[in-house]
């Protein structure tokens, strides 16, 4: 994985964060390049998982955000990069977060290059049919925008008193209808494991929330993929402080693997679109989902593999020791 991290780690207005990894595209298998772009910390900034306010800038300007873009993308040989995302440290499509400037810059500059499509991600709040059009109109016709949402959860109390996201079912639905309208797909966000779930639960509460997803694209027929979350730890957040305490433990990832195998077994199912996210935004310092360490890095390569060929062999012929023991603790309460 190439990544930039020290040069990133300096706080320059000018540097964004630089990973690429395997994912798939509409049945290929491929690469993206992820930018994050260093902007203002996120004007909700409420959710309680949530550290990407300590990769944020003060008095980001359109052109710290083309330095960032030239740095990203300069020397970049992008013959097997079909895809760029650019994550941001709240929502993309705020304009006092982003300028709408910016956005255009970017939006040109991606027209230049070999990729089929661009992710972004907002808070539903500051996404308009009208600010995805005018993207488009910087975008080549055969590019896509792909707008991420964080869902994390459909279970109402984890979302909204847990998590503390201030995100509605109705405007999730919302957010559906704009990617509907403006000819988008849309990618959302689940977190596995949010505080006061077990294992057991943790697998149900994300394998029912992509389901939830999978029947709000299906009845308007869009395309839609996931991304799971496994949790991690990002400092200075109140989960931070519930790590710390013991009252927070962190899921093991073979409850990620059991959760993409019953994700797509679900009749909802969309083909080829499970993404795991596997900390590659840097956000969590060495506190992340883990198994033992006799297995922690092969299952770790198998997940990064699967999100390019989504193929559950990858997955199911994992081993070790440490899977029987969560078998037995979870395997039970899932029935
Ligand atoms: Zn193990």
């Amino acid at each position: 994985m190439i990544t930039n991290k020290e040069e990133y780690k300096m706080d320059n207005n000018n540097v964004a964060y630089k990973t690429k990894s395997a994912l798939n595209l509409g049945g290929e298998q491929t690469n993206r390049l992820m930018l994050v772009l260093r902007t203002p910390p996120c004007e909700y900034n409420q959710c309680t998982m949530c550290g990407f306010d300590n990769n944020a800038g003060k008095k980001v300007k359109l052109w710290n955000i083309k330095r960032q873009y030239q740095n990203g993308v300069s020397e970049e040989d992008f013959s097997d990069i079909r895809r760029i995302d650019f994550p941001t440290a709240g929502s993309f499509y705020n304009d006092r977060e982003l300028s709408p400037e910016s956005r255009n810059y970017l939006f040109s500059e991606v027209s230049k290059l070999p990729v089929d499509s661009v992710m972004v991600e907002t808070r539903v709040d500051y996404l308009t049919e009208e600010k995805v059009r005018e993207s488009k109109r910087y975008l080549r016709d055969d590019q896509s925008i792909e707008l991420a949402i964080g869902l994390e959860s459909s279970d109402d109390d984890i979302r909204n008193k847990v998590l503390r996201k201030g995100l509605s079912k109705k405007s999730f639905e919302r957010f559906a209808d704009i990617c509907k309208n403006t000819d988008s797909p849309l990618l959302a966000y689940i977190l596995i494991k949010s505080p006061t779930l077990s294992e057991a639960e943790a697998v149900q509460d994300a394998v029912q929330t992509a389901d939830y997803v999978y029947k709000i694209a299906n009845e308007r027929g869009i395309k839609a993929r996931v991304a799971f979350k496994p949790m991690f730890i990002p400092e200075g957040t109140e989960l931070e402080g519930q790590y710390l305490s013991g009252e927070y433990k962190l899921p093991k990832l073979w409850t990620t693997i059991e959760t993409v195998k019953r994700t797509s077994q679900l009749a909802s199912y969309q083909p080829d679109s499970i993404f795991v996210g596997m900390f590659d935004e840097d956000l969590s310092g060495d506190r992340f989902s883990s198994n033992c360490g006799g297995c922690n890095s092969e299952v770790v390569e198998a997940l990064k593999k699967f999100n390019g060929t989504q193929e559950l062999f990858e997955l199911e012929k994992l081993s070790c020791e440490c899977k029987t023991e969560w078998e037995l603790e979870v395997i039970g309460e899932l029935q």
